[in-house]
Parts: C-alpha cells; structure tokens; sequence
C-alpha cells in the first residue's frame, strides 16, 4: 500500500477515532491527565470517538488496582470512551501473527547477546561506552553480534536452549519498507514539533528514520511481544485514525510507520503533545505521588483545578 493510499485509507473513514493507550503499571499522574484532556478536545473538535486501550503486555508489571484506577481517574476527569476497551494481554495472538508476518519476510533474527555481552564487545572493540551512538531513548545501539552467524550455529543456540530475544534487521527493513511503499515512508504530524520537515496546512510531513534505532528488539522470551509491534497492531485494528500521544514518543513513530508498511497497515495521523514536567524540569514519573490524579482528587481538587495546573 503506497504511502498516500494508506494515508487516505486512515482519512476517509466515517468519524476520526482516538485513543488513549494508558500502560497499567502504575496511578495516572498529570502528565496522563493532559494526554487524555488533549485528545477529548481533539476528537471533540472532530467530531471524533474515543477508544480506550489498557498497554497491560508486560502483564509482569500490571496491578489489578492500576486498570481500576484507570477508570476511575478517567470517568472523573472526564474522558468518555467508546466501545469496548481494548486489552492488550488479550491481543498476544494477534501480535504472533504480525511476528510471523516479519519472520516469513526474512526480516527478523533470533539474538541471544545479553547486555554485558552487548556491553563487552562494545568496549573490546576499543570503543568507550560513552562513545558508542545511542537510540533515541538512550538505548545502546546493538552492535549485530549473533546477526550474521550461520544457520548451524543459530539451531545450536536454540537447541542448547539459550534464551533470545526477535530483532528487526533494520537496514533491509528499511529497503523492503520503501519498495513496498514505491518510495520513501513520511508521517503527517500536527504537534508541536520543530523539524525540518514541510508545512502543509495544520500539520508538517515527517520523513523517517528508524535507523537511529538500529536493530531493535520487537519480542523477547517474557514478553512475546513488544509495545512497537502490539501499538501498530492495536492501532489498525481498533481502527485508530488519530493517534495522540506525548512527544517522547515521537522518535518511536519511525518506527511504527515502518512496520506498519510492512504489514500492510493503515497510516493514522499523528499529534504529539508538550508533556507535563515537575518543579525541577524532569518528566514526571509513575512514582511522582504527589502529581498522582488519584492523591489530587483525595485531597479534594476539582478536574478544573487540574485543569489549571497543566495549563488547559
Ligand atoms: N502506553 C503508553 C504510555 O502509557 C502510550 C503508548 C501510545 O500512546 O502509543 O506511555
């Protein structure tokens, strides 16, 4: 599906749709509260539904109480979702099937390296630490060991029951991405952003490049999935056209719109939005009690006073 097409597949369905694609691992804070406020006043400005996902794939991380606290701190501040919500733990054959997709395309390969293996052939290659590129997230960039090993050494591996991980050999995804495509993967996005990148009305075209990520890891052995594979998955078949989500997620979207090329998944529009820092400048953090919605509430603010407090 070309570019455009996929484009214009997302736009011409019936009413936009959100969603707000909370991960339960801990209270919402006030940084939630202005994702979830931002998107109600988008979808309500366009006519739009809003659809609730809980990102509960690192089901070792998930507390019962968090998906409660969920709906309770969203029915307060004011969300009103649609439908039925959307569980990701409930989704994991659905991501296999987008895995197999990869591996049938020759596009995924078993890495067994753990990180200090990682972290050793970094610096016996010579390079400091400190010198070697780092993703987006600050991530090492993984230096290939167990990319190129042959097929004989690769069944060992996994006969002597080694654990791996599924990485995307990158730079070929890229290639197969653009030819599936017939050209380079662009995104619109209507946020905040200051790149480089073409204006056109409301919102700039964003090339990618998901190199700046290297190979990454898109399953592991705990967790059979990741959140790059099950967001685009969740995104396409919730039917997803407007994704609004915080701007540390921005990078990531090279990412997402490279996969969803390669499975033939539709393009959302993208709208990435200022987060919401504490006193010092850091972002806020699960552990931020303080800023937690639920301590606010209890200590008898208003979904206005919130409201004050993130700027809305
Ligand atoms: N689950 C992610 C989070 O809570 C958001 C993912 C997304 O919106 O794509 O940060």
């Amino acid at each position: 599906m070309s570019d455009k097409s996929s484009l214009l597949s997302a736009q011409s369905s019936t009413a936009p749709q959100f969603r707000f694609a909370p991960s339960p691992n801990g209270w919402l804070h006030l940084g939630h509260a202005f994702s979830a406020l931002t998107i109600a006043a988008r979808a309500r400005a366009a006519q739009g539904r809003i659809l609730l996902r809980i990102e509960d794939v690192d089901i070792g991380r998930t507390r019962p109480e968090y998906i409660e606290g969920i709906y309770q701190d969203l029915e307060w501040i004011g969300l009103n979702w649609e439908g039925p919500v959307r569980r990701q733990s409930t989704c994991f054959p659905s991501y296999e099937a987008a895995l197999q997709q990869l591996r049938a395309m020759d596009l995924l390969y078993p890495c067994f390296a753990t990180r200090k293996e990682i972290i050793d052939t970094i610096t016996q290659g010579g390079v400091p630490l400190d010198r070697w590129p780092r993703d987006p997230d600050g991530g090492l960039i993984y230096p290939g060991i167990y990319k190129d090993i042959t097929q004989a050494q690769r069944s060992n591996l996994l006969w002597e029951g080694r654990t791996f991980a599924w990485r995307l050999d990158m730079p070929k995804a890229k290639v197969v991405a653009e030819k599936i495509n017939g050209g380079p993967i662009i995104f619109q996005e209507s946020g905040p952003q200051n790149i480089g990148a073409q204006k056109t009305n409301d919102h700039i075209t964003c090339p990618i490049n998901p190199e700046r990520f290297g190979d990454v890891i898109l399953a592991r052995k705990d967790v059979p999935t990741s959140y790059h594979i099950a967001v685009v998955v969740d995104d396409a078949d919730q039917g997803v056209t407007d994704v609004v989500r915080g701007q540390d997620l921005f990078p990531a979207t090279d990412i997402h719109r490279l996969l969803q090329v390669l499975l033939g998944l539709p393009a959302p529009r993208y709208h990435h939005h200022r987060l919401i820092r504490d006193e010092t400048g850091r972002r806020l953090a699960k552990s931020a009690r303080d800023q937690g919605i639920r301590e606010l509430r209890q200590q008898g603010l208003s979904p206005d006073n919130i409201r004050d407090m993130i700027g809305l």
